[in-house]
Parts: structure tokens; C-alpha cells; sequence
């Protein structure tokens, strides 16, 4: 920006005499240069917010359901800064849905971040080098909801500063459980979406590997549904010394793992059904190492893009092929075995009218790069609740710089670099203004 106002200035001095094209041109410039800067002015002038909610959030950690710092936290700055007005979720109490009404007619528009943190896994802490770094042993801010929910926070103040810069309404969402069930799910359930006139919900994600400045987004359905399985194995326990005594469930187990983890692979349509099994969770525990145990239990995960119970075209859904799979290997081998398959999150969909109408916008006035290539993900995202009732966008945001921002999510060696703030407030609030007015420029 400071190089094209430079620019702009040197062409104003050499044309005045001769070019009044060029004159004009300069002016253009310059005018826009200087409302590109007071953009920047606004968005350094909330980034003590953002770093001190960040380095609060991540400093104490909270699992779903239990955000009861972060509520606090958040619901005081936001009284501070002034002009909102709240909405309680009975069935959701650390939930904040903060409305800021322009006064302005206009449509209403929801950001949303995450508030919850994680539970490592048994034995693990974040590295002591992290910093900030979690007051919490066994618990980290490792899938960057701290700094979107910072992200949000100081675009709240951005919006609430230049309220004249929007229409309409825009509801901030500080949005619970992300990590566990019945977050986004429960919002939409309680009818907010309904209740406040919500046409179009924004969110963004901490992208690990995109560099800082780089934003990507993608069309249509980007990341997968999810849904949860348990299978028990029930048979006869023997003499660990005769195997042949009894079902030998251990290998059985395994035997079945295998054939769940290799059954997209094998036997779907994997290029028009994508889809994958994972077992997350494999237990066979008999009281003495000589014998066999009597019960195994294999619980894992379905990632698709498809309704896991429904098929199209008459194919036989996701369900029913493991329903009969499990059904045939228990008769096969005189055991029981007992299928159950939850929902979980819907795949995330972008809609496409509303990328159209947003990301083209927000391209010509992105100082980065906006990556805007066909891309999917097997990951899900209880951000697909609010996708699958109204047209939504879901942005991943560049976190890599300097060696920070690399590792992947749910890692302890997950890190933001601190210059990714700036560019998520960019992000929210151009988001923010181009919904509402239409226009991509600051003023
Ligand atoms: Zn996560
Ligand atoms: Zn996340």
C-alpha cells in the first residue's frame, strides 16, 4: 500500500502539466491508497484486543460445554466496547450471541468462531517452548479456536468502532462444543438462525502449511460429514494355550478392523462415493495373559459425503453394507456382533450463489492470495449445521510464517504465527461489509 501511494504521488507530479488522463488517475489512486490505509489504521487498532483474548483463551484451555472463562471473558469485553445486544441459549449457557444493529436497513448477517479447547492424549502436554502456552496440563487451545474466537472478538470491536461502514444486522456467534457434540448443532436446533433473521453465516479456520496473507476457499461441499461407530464382538474365552477352545476374539478384532478400514477401497465406488473408516478404537482386554478374553469392542469413525444411512440411486447405504458385513463375519465365525452407527456433523457445503456473490469482492480487495482451487477435505466441521440451513462460507486462514503454523490441528505441536490476527480481522470484517453494503472498499 505504501509503495502505491508512492506511485500515485510521482505520477500526480510529472502528469499535472501534461496528462490530465493521468492526473485523474493518480487522484484514483491516491484516494483509494489512503482509504486502504485507514482500513489498516482500524484493523491495528483493535489487534490489543485480539492478542490479549488470544494469549488469555489459550493460557486456560476449556473443554465443550465448560467455557465458562472464555463466556466470561468475552461477555465483559463486549459490554465494554458497547452496542450489542444479547441473545441466552437456555440449553447452551457459555454460548455468546452478540448482535450489533447498524440502525441501517440491510440484511442480517452471523460470524462465527469456536470457544473450546482439547484434551491431549494420555501422557501428553504442550511443548514448553509454546508461547503462550497452556496453564493446564493435559489440555491445549490445539485446534486454534483461540484465535478465531480472538479473531471474532476484535472484529465485534472493528464493527461496533465503524458501525456507519455496514447495514443491517451482524450477529457474532462465540459458538460452544465445536470439539464434542452439540454445538453449532444445538444453536441451530434452538432456532436462533430463525429467531434473529439469519440469511448468510461466515466462519474461518486456521489453515496449518497456508501462509500467512493467503486465504483459500472453495464451492460447494468441502468438507466431509462425520459419523461414529461401536461394534461389539461377543464369543467364548478359552486357554490363551488352545486357541481353537473358543472364538479367539483378539483376532478376531483385528480381522475386522481391517476388513471395516479396507471396505471403501474395495468394495464402493470410491471416485463418485468418497468415503473413509478409520477405527479409532480397538479393545480386547482378557484379566490374565493366558487366556483369551470373551468380548472385543472396535469404535472408530465414518467420514462422507453422503448421508452414511441413506444412498442414492439404490445403492446400498454406508449402514446397511456394514450392518450385512458384520452379520455375515459373526455367522462366519459363531460369534455376536452388535453394529450401532451415530450421526454426527453433515458434510460443510460453501453455496455457491453466496461465494459468487462474496469471494470475487473480497479477491479484488485482498492484499494476499486468495485461493479459490476445487478442494475437499475428509475432515468434518460442526460448522455444517449452520451450512446445511443457510447459505454459508467456511474460510481457511493462512497461519505458517517463520517456522509457526506448520503443524497440523490437533497436534501438540499446533502454533499460530501472531501475524495471522490482522489478516483474520481483514478477513471477518471485509466478509462482514461486502454481505452487507455490497462494497469491498473501507469507506
Ligand atoms: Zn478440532
Ligand atoms: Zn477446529
Amino acid at each position: 500500500m505504501i509503495r502505491l501511494k508512492r506511485i500515485a504521488v510521482e505520477s500526480a507530479n510529472t502528469a499535472l502539466v501534461r496528462r490530465p488522463l493521468l492526473v485523474a488517475m493518480a487522484l484514483f489512486l491516491i484516494a483509494t491508497s489512503a482509504e486502504a490505509d485507514q482500513f489498516a489504521v482500524d484493523l491495528d487498532s483493535v489487534l490489543p484486543t485480539v492478542r490479549a483474548t488470544y494469549s488469555y483463551f489459550h493460557e486456560n484451555p476449556e473443554l465443550g460445554k465448560a467455557e465458562t472463562k472464555a463466556h466470561d471473558f468475552l461477555l465483559e469485553r463486549l459490554e465494554a466496547i458497547g452496542g450489542f445486544g444479547f441473545v441466552k441459549i437456555e440449553s447452551l449457557p457459555t454460548a455468546i450471541v452478540a448482535v450489533m444493529d447498524t440502525g441501517q436497513a440491510g440484511p442480517v448477517i452471523a460470524l462465527r468462531s469456536e470457544l473450546d479447547a482439547r484434551k491431549l492424549n494420555p501422557g501428553q502436554v504442550e511443548p514448553s517452548e509454546h508461547q503462550p502456552r497452556s496453564l493446564l496440563d493435559g489440555f491445549m487451545h490445539n485446534c486454534g479456536h483461540d484465535v478465531h474466537a480472538a479473531i471474532l472478538l476484535g472484529t465485534a470491536e472493528l464493527v461496533a468502532r465503524h458501525r456507519d461502514r455496514f447495514l443491517g444486522k451482524i450477529v457474532f456467534i462465540f459458538q460452544p462444543a465445536e470439539e464434542v457434540a452439540g454445538g453449532a448443532d444445538d444453536i441451530v436446533k434452538e432456532g436462533i438462525l430463525d429467531q434473529l433473521k439469519i440469511e448468510a453465516v461466515f466462519a474461518l479456520h486456521s489453515a496449518p502449511g497456508l501462509a500467512v496473507g493467503s486465504i483459500a476457499i472453495a464451492p460447494g461441499s468441502v468438507l466431509a460429514g462425520s459419523s461414529y461407530f461401536t461394534l461389539n464382538l461377543t464369543g467364548k474365552s478359552s486357554h490363551a494355550a488352545a486357541p481353537f477352545g473358543g472364538s479367539d476374539i483378539p483376532m478376531l478384532a483385528a480381522e475386522l478392523a481391517q476388513s471395516l478400514s479396507y471396505l471403501p477401497a474395495r468394495k464402493v465406488d470410491i471416485a463418485n462415493r468418497p468415503m473413509v473408516i478409520s477405527v479409532t478404537r480397538l479393545k480386547a482386554e482378557s484379566s490374565a495373559s493366558n487366556s483369551l478374553p470373551s468380548d472385543a469392542e472396535i469404535g472408530g469413525t465414518i467420514r462422507a459425503f453422503e448421508d452414511p444411512f441413506i444412498a442414492a440411486d439404490g445403492a446400498q447405504s454406508i449402514n446397511a453394507m456394514i450392518t450385512d458385513l458384520t452379520a455375515r463375519f459373526a455367522a462366519a465365525n459363531n460369534v455376536a456382533a452388535n453394529w450401532s452407527l451415530r450421526p454426527g456433523a453433515p458434510p460443510t457445503r460453501n453455496d455457491e450463489g453466496l461465494f459468487q456473490r462474496i469471494v470475487p469482492k473480497l479477491q479484488g480487495a485482498w492484499p494476499g492470495t486468495v485461493a479459490t482451487a476445487a478442494w475437499r477435505g475428509m475432515f468434518s466441521e460442526d460448522f455444517a449445521y449452520y451450512t446445511a440451513k443457510r447459505p454459508s462460507l467456511y474460510f481457511s486462514l493462512g497461519i505458517a510464517k517463520d517456522g509457526l503454523g506448520q503443524a497440523g490441528v490437533h497436534t501438540v505441536d499446533f502454533t499460530i504465527h501472531p501475524d495471522s490476527f490482522v489478516e483474520g480481522v481483514r478477513l471477518m470484517s471485509l466478509a462482514a461489509r461486502i454481505a452487507t453494503t455490497g462494497e469491498a472498499t473501507w469507506n
